[in-house]
């Protein structure tokens, strides 16, 4: 998609930090709940298999029978608590939106995004332009001399549907988080992960690939369109050849390798980088942080190898590619059938409305939340999920105070960086400002394509000044959250403050499994493998004592081996080290959050309910919010591509290695998930 560059240098370490990944319906209730919303008590009891015992695969257990009854939405590729509650969202936005485009006497952002909504619904508009809206890219491609000048539409990748073969963004600088850096990445592939072009396992997908590229170059009428895929597919392989792989992108401090245009100009000296840099509105820039360094001569000399036809054929799939879901139906049918079917075994193409929403969410996605944060977001969440996150900030400093692997230094330096979290909740306190945003409801290409220029403009136009804190990198509307290293802060959207995550009417226990875990998760993620990297300021600095992260490392090691050993579809194993900072984060947040609900018990027992106890019900409200079932296709792209681990395993991976869950079950030697004391991983 259009926005999938905008801040590609820094995504390898922020995408990890959220909470899922989001995928590629339940009927919506906008009441407030007078009891809770599952079971009696905020826990759906009828969703366990009480045929499988908790200690052989507690996942089953807690929710064998809703995944076995689970029928995935034909529109969806995954489904399970996170897409239920996205669901409702996009039901919720839905009827802003729909509101606002039925208002015509609407001004200001209302108006705006009701424009937005009706040129992007206005299916017989887009299906009348057919090809129409790409003549003026594609003749700029055709007009092309030379690699310079393609460098250059290049350099407008953030900003027009031009593809790049290396993505350029914008965030605060590792070393100084105070001020913004130009970083610049990898970039030039369009399959998920370099696995999908040299893995033998992906040579379906890989075919399938290139003819989408053929028929996308066909629909447009480019000469020798199977000619041009083939070439396009070799050029692509080659360049994940010299790509990084995701497990190398996680290391922060590799990937900051700060220098001069002149400095990058001599490592990787096959690409115009002036042209580009211009292009892209930023000058000659004093610094540049470059991120997979060794990647980028390689590539460079790719892009001064490769035939310039062969070059301005991917760039004009490029842009076919990125603009299909805003032009008629063959170019979207295309597009659906190859991203969302092929790779991820989703059998329908979703109602154009929820594509409506998911657009305007990308690009005007604030305006959209401002209205639904005034509807759907009560005050009183915030007030008590602020309450909430001070007892979890509390258990995670009296953790951190007395595990027993760490020094006194490291342990007082990891206690200020927890001091200097912040923690944001509901929406931003600023709201960005989108008056001087032109759309037109004749126009859905040029729409989302100024929506995009307007917000690389917004960011260029900042980097000199200081970074603004008060930023948001999620919308109000997003059922997710996310720790930020460089701000040192955890993010919780208004969409995530509800069941079966928080639940104001149900049992104390739940919750604190559920968004309790949630937070904890978050907060963890400031000291997991990646995070602990970063200090209370967000600067990339190394505040451990060598001894101390050399024990953490055992211990993390550790871990990713237990997470390599599953096998969640058949010949396909977990990526321990892909997943290690969301594992370590899984881990940590339900054991921060079972302290804060012991806390909140002040030393009694918890009450037992339908024969359960408080401790038990905390492990299944945690697993509650992990149930979701997905496609083979999909699992198998999530393997090599997401850091998350799949649901079923973020249920059982923590819980194997939580003393506290044993005793809540009465797990013995001889249950499949038993670990023997000394084969736990305990880190925070
Ligand atoms: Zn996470």
């Amino acid at each position: 998609m259009l926005s999938t560059l905008r801040h590609a240098a820094i995504a390898a370490i922020l995408a990890s930090t959220a909470l899922t990944s989001p995928a590629p319906a339940a009927e919506p209730s906008v009441s407030a709940p007078t009891s809770a919303r599952f079971g009696a008590w905020g826990f759906d009891l009828s969703g366990r298999d009480l045929a499988v015992a908790p200690g052989a695969d507690f996942y089953r257990y807690a929710n064998g029978a809703y995944v076995k009854a689970l029928v995935i939405p034909p529109d969806r590729s995954r489904y399970g608590s996170f897409d239920a509650l996205s669901e409702l969202s996009t039901e919720r936005v839905r009827s802003v939106l729909e509101s606002a485009a039925a208002n015509r006497s609407a001004t200001g952002e209302e108006a705006m995004i009701g424009a937005f909504y009706r040129a992007f619904m206005d299916e017989a508009r887009v299906e009348a332009l057919d090809a129409k809206p790409l003549a003026t890219d594609l003749a700029a491609i055709e007009a092309v001399k030379d690699r310079t000048a393609l460098a250059s539409l290049m350099g407008e990748a953030n900003s027009a549907y031009f593809g790049a073969v290396f993505g350029v963004g914008i965030g605060n600088d590792f070393k100084a988080p105070d001020r913004y850096a130009i970083y610049l990445a990898q970039g030039g592939l369009g399959l998920p992960d370099r696995d999908y072009y040299l893995k033998p396992s992906f040579a379906p997908q890989k075919a399938k690939y290139q003819a989408y590229v053929a028929q996308s170059l066909e629909a447009i009428g480019w000469p020798d369109p199977q000619g041009a895929a083939k070439a396009i597919v070799d050029f692509e392989t080659a360049i994940a050849e010299a790509s990084w792989s995701r497990v190398e992108q996680r290391d922060p401090v590799k990937s900051y390798n700060p220098m001069t245009v002149t400095e990058l100009q001599a490592l990787a000296p096959g690409f115009p980088w002036a042209a580009y840099l211009a292009a892209a509105d930023l000058g000659s820039p004093a610094k540049i942080v470059v991120a997979e360094k060794s990647a980028f001569p390689k590539i460079a000399a790719l892009y001064a190898a490769t035939p310039l036809g062969t070059l301005k054929a991917w760039e004009a799939f490029n842009v076919v590619d990125n603009a299909s879901p805003y032009l008629a139906k063959r170019f979207d049918d295309a597009s659906f059938d190859f991203h969302s079917k092929t790779l991820s075994g989703q059998p329908e193409q979703k109602p154009r409305w929820k594509r409506a929403a998911a657009a305007l969410d990308g690009d005007v996605g604030e305006a959209v939340g401002r209205i639904y944060v005034a509807r759907y977001f009560p005050p009183e969440s915030k007030a008590k999920m602020e309450a909430l996150i001070g007892d979890l900030r509390t258990a995670l400093a009296a953790r951190i105070e007395r595990v027993d692997w760490m020094s006194p230094a490291t342990r007082a330096a990891a206690l200020q960086k927890l001091s200097m979290l912040t923690v944001k909740v509901g929406y931003p306190s600023k709201w960005r400002d989108y008056s001087a945003l032109t759309v037109s409801q004749d126009d859905l290409y040029g729409d989302v394509e100024r929506a995009n220029a307007f917000d690389w403009a917004r960011q260029v136009k900042r980097l000199d000044g200081p970074v603004d804190r008060s930023e948001w990198g999620m919308t109000p509307q997003t059922v997710n959250a996310y720790y930020n290293p460089l701000n040192n802060e955890i993010v919780f959207p208004a969409a995530i403050l509800q069941p079966p995550f928080f639940d104001p009417a149900a049992d104390p226990a739940v919750n604190y499994g559920a968004i309790g875990a949630v937070i904890g998760h978050e907060m963890t993620h400031g000291f997991d493998d990646q995070g602990r990297q970063f200090d209370g300021k967000g600067a990339l600095a190394d505040w451990w004592a060598p001894e101390d992260a050399a024990k953490f490392q055992a211990r993390t090691k550790r871990l990713g081996a237990q997470y390599s050993a599953f096998e969640p579809v058949p010949g396909a194993h977990l990526n321990g080290d892909l997943t290690m900072g969301e594992n370590i984060a899984d881990l940590g947040g339900l054991l921060v959050a079972l302290d804060a609900y012991h806390v909140s018990l002040k030393g009694r027992p918890g009450p037992v309910l339908d024969g359960l106890t408080g401790d038990q019900r905390f492990f299944l409200g945690a697993a509650q919010v992990s149930r979701a079932a997905a496609r083979e296709d999909d699992q198998r792209r999530r393997l090599v591509s997401d850091p998350h681990s799949p649901p079923h395993y973020r249920t059982n991976g923590p819980d194997r290695n939580i003393d506290a869950w044993y005793e809540a079950f009465g797990v013995k030697p001889g249950d499949a998930m038993y670990l023997p004391p000394d084969q736990r991983v305990h880190i925070w």
